[in-house]
């Protein structure tokens, strides 16, 4: 299957305030709906790969990063569109080292294997250089976004649009 993997916060949903992990904090940024609409016409599947080191830090847990998944669920599910998987490392490198946090790309590893994706065909979207790194170490084309930007950018670079 083809992918498109995207980093959460400041792709997915706003991250300019807060660490997003309330649901008070949560609000996709624009041109998502948009732009998950136009992909899936398109035959593209959705995964989120995403740090979350908030949790090993203490300042929130998984069952908040999870909380927040599920709500971004909630509101895509009213367009018909699913998210695969949300992966995500927990870890922060002056706590705990792990393969997991980007730019390692184990996440990503585990996903392609998972779901059979065909890395060729498939792109990473994130709005840091690791992300985009991380996606790089297993072939996947990659987009760097500004944070928080209109979405919509990035199906001229997919669809050649
Ligand atoms: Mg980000
Ligand atoms: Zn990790």
């Amino acid at each position: 299957m083809k992918v498109v993997f995207f980093d959460r916060d400041g792709v997915i949903n706003d991250n300019s305030t807060y660490y997003v992990y309330k649901k008070e904090h949560l609000k996709i940024n624009d041109g998502v709906i948009e732009t998950l609409i136009k992909l899936k016409e398109n035959n593209y599947e959705f995964i989120v790969i995403s740090n979350q080191s908030g949790i090993s830090k203490g300042i929130y847990t998984e069952d908040d990063t999870e909380l927040i998944n599920q709500e971004i669920n909630k509101i895509l599910s009213l367009y018909n569109i699913k998210i695969l998987e949300y992966y995500y490392c927990i870890h922060h490198p002056e706590i705990t080292l792990c393969l997991c946090r980007k730019p390692s790309s184990l996440l990503f590893e585990k996903a392609i294997a998972r779901f059979n994706i065909d890395v060729k065909k498939s792109w990473m979207v994130g709005d840091q250089q690791r992300d985009v790194d991380a996606a790089k170490k297993v072939g996947l084309n990659t987009i760097l976004i500004e944070s928080n930007s209109n979405l919509t950018a990035i199906l001229k670079k997919i669809l050649n649009e």
